[in-house]
């Protein structure tokens, strides 16, 4: 079996490479070029994979490079994960986020239909859209209310993968992923934001962590049982969407007291609140109802958020150790 994934070198296509590897699939990656070349596997080598996944150029705006890689790779299964992924940059960037995270992910679906129409397709579809949530807990039935850019550039890819479902016969789902974190998050992203500025206060390396919304509620899951129900919606014999969450939320305020607990420090002494980390409109809180994704991929998230808290901050520690060695 053979696996294209746009994305590879973030957090998702870090774990769904080492875990399709495992399966034995030869997986494909498509890498947007730059200048920083010689960090862009970071995620794979923490993984131990670099090696193991065959790297192809591309970029999800160049439609004819990516209708050439599904005629080079046919691939069985391709995975959209690739997206200008960062809620609060897609308000500086609203137009770069809406050509990459919806028209990129149009773009490989035309590739798909074009060149490799028995693939089975997946989208990154996110809690995001849910925005300004119309229920309590949000499911594969809630409306979406989307409330940046980037949630609205994602709503686009939703129902246009949806669309060539129904429209082309394409075997192409969603999967509806509430918030997912790992060591392998992105610095930005307020978990791995919070258990790095945990480490480097430990070790003396800094006196205070700058955040936004500390009320903000989030179901917050792990990165690696997420990317396991990616792969269980492409192994059904029909495709549909899917909610993946744990069906529990917290506060920002909360996941502090967790990650700064770790290491025995009071997060209150630390967390100083900066405006500028505020969005423009905010997404409150979200809460996801994962029974369809229990009932139907027998998939249900395995890591709590305390066990993901303090792997994060471990990784963290290691990381800012070996530094400064
Ligand atoms: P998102 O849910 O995809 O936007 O994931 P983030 O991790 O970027 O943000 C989650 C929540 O944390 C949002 O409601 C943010 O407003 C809130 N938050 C509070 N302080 C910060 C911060 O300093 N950085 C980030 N990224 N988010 C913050």
């Amino acid at each position: 079996m053979r696996v294209l994934i746009t994305g590879v070198t973030g957090q998702d296509g870090a774990y769904l490479s080492q875990l399709l590897l495992g399966k034995g699939y030869e997986v494909f990656g498509l890498v947007r070029r730059s200048a920083s070349a010689d960090v862009i596997d970071e995620r794979l080598r923490w993984l131990g994979i670099a090696g193991k996944v065959h790297m192809v150029d591309g970029n999800l705006t160049d439609l004819s490079a990516l209708i050439r890689t599904m005629q080079d790779v046919k691939p069985d299964e391709v995975y959209n994960l690739g997206a200008q992924s960062f809620v609060k940059s897609s308000w500086q960037q609203p137009l770069l986020t809406g050509q990459v995270t919806g028209i990129g992910a149009v773009n490989v679906l035309e590739a798909v239909r074009i060149a490799r129409p028995q693939a089975k397709f997946y989208q990154a579809s996110s809690s995001e859209m849910f925005g300004l949530i119309q229920e309590p807990v949000q499911s594969e039935k809630t409306p979406f209310y989307p409330r940046s850019p980037y949630a609205a550039a994602k709503l686009y890819a939703h129902w246009m993968t949806v669309n060539y479902r129904e429209s082309f016969g394409l075997h192409a789902s969603n999967g509806i992923l509430f918030n997912h974190e790992s060591p392998l998050r992105g610095i930005e992203f307020v978990t791995r934001k919070v258990t790095d500025g945990a480490a480097r206060i430990k070790l003396g390396l800094a006196t205070e962590l700058k955040l936004g919304n500390l009320d903000a509620k989030r179901d917050w899951g792990h990165a690696r049982d997420y990317v396991q129900a990616m792969w269980l919606m492409l192994q059904q014999e029909t495709p549909d969407d899917y909610v993946v969450a744990t069906g529990r939320t917290v506060t920002v305020r909360d996941m502090c007291r967790l990650a700064f607990g770790h290491v025995g420090l009071n997060y209150e002494e630390f967390v100083k609140v900066d405006p500028a980390f505020m969005r423009p409109a905010e997404v409150d809180v979200l809460l996801g109802d994962p029974a369809k994704a229990k009932a139907k991929l027998g998939w249900q998230a395995e890591t709590s958020l305390e066990t993901m808290m303090a792997e994060m901050v471990d990784a963290d520690l290691f990381r800012h150790r070996s530094r400064m060695r």
